[in-house]
């Protein structure tokens, strides 16, 4: 038995989820001729309460067009130093929209309204125009923090005032909206553009949907198809997203009561020194300086316990919906033990 703790997205499709994929009435997505995926993008269109809803094979592909349809060349984003698009996009927003991101340094990968105004630059010619604000919920190398909605709203009264674009990279808005007992509607009202990711906690195979306002999303197809993310009969795929919408968002509490016992247990052994705080299911910790970060990590490997290493000594555990309660109980009697 593999107990694979690298990230939420090693899960496999459930059976359950397979039947639905088998059963999809699909078309070729470029006529729009897939009642399946066209299902897919007017529920979450309607879950969030925007017009618009579009579907993609990533949530770099979704996150990228937010980003292009947001900004021309030469403009600036504004976002954490830890933001997923800034760091694990391979400088796509660079590449793809000619744009430079202004990085806050913020708590977890999160930041105030306050941080936000001052990260505006002043209207003069040589500055580059602060077009776009992004936040990450959760805040994946944050260790899956969620947002202090009250903060969010501050924030968009700073876009409205200086008259900025607003994304959220929501690849585990679901994680939040769980564990905060948040719904959609309300990040609706208050994003411009929202990505989710279907692929994360939500254990489909593949797939991300960006939602947003009508007028911004009327090229994000152009812009979907310069990428290179057409697709036709995607409806197999979509069917999966639907099926996880149905089945597979309430019972993130247990992955997130998973990691907090993960956590607690980590936070007894002698050879660590840090225990993030955990809110989601995203466990981050420290080795304490002697322990070597690839020791420890071949150690678990050995005992059939797959993690992955962040750099400076810091270690990554995700819970998913493939890691079993049995597999919980071994992990946690095999950390209880655990020698170095
Ligand atoms: C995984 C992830 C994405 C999208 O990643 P893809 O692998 O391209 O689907 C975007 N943002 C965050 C915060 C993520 O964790």
């Amino acid at each position: 038995m593999i107990i694979d703790l690298r990230s939420d997205t090693v899960t496999k499709p459930s059976k359950g989820m397979l039947e639905a994929m088998m059963e999809a009435k699909v078309g070729d997505d470029v006529f729009r001729e897939d009642e399946t995926v066209n299902q897919l993008e007017t529920r979450l269109a309607n879950m969030f309460g925007k017009p618009s809803a579009l579907f993609f094979p990533s949530g770099t592909m979704a996150n990228q067009t937010a980003i292009k349809l947001h900004t021309n060349p030469g403009d600036q984003v504004v976002c954490d130093k830890y933001a997923h698009i800034y760091n694990y996009e391979s400088g796509g927003v660079a590449f793809n929209s000619g744009a430079s991101c202004k990085l806050i340094d913020g708590n977890r990968g999160m930041f105030t309204a306050q941080q936000v105004i001052d990260a505006i630059n002043p209207e003069a010619y040589y500055y580059s125009p602060t077009r776009l604000v992004e936040i990450e919920n959760t805040a994946n190398r944050g260790g899956g923090s969620c947002w202090d909605f009250n903060e969010i709203l501050k924030i968009k009264a700073v876009c409205n005032t200086n008259n900025l674009g607003f994304h959220l990279d929501g690849a585990r808005l679901w994680n939040a909206l769980v564990e905060k007992n948040e719904n959609t509607k309300q990040y609706g009202d208050v994003f411009n553009t929202i990505s989710v990711c279907l692929s994360k906690g939500l254990g489909c195979p593949i797939g991300s949907v960006l939602i947003g306002d009508e007028a911004i999303m009327k090229t994000a197809i152009r812009i979907r198809k310069v990428f290179g993310g057409n697709m036709r009969q995607a409806g197999y795929l979509a069917a999966a997203g639907l099926y996880a919408l149905d089945n597979n968002i309430d019972r993130l509490v247990e992955d997130h009561k998973k990691a907090k016992e993960i956590g607690q247990m980590l936070s007894k052994l002698s050879i660590i020194k840090t225990v993030e705080p955990i809110e989601t299911n995203i466990v981050i910790f420290e080795l304490n300086k002697n322990v070597n970060e690839n020791s420890f990590i071949q150690k678990l490997k050995e005992k059939n316990i797959h993690i992955i290493g962040m750099g400076t000594n810091k270690l990554r555990i995700v819970t998913h919906l493939d890691y079993t309660d049995t597999m919980h109980e071994k992990f946690l009697e095999i950390l209880k033990n655990l020698t170095i």
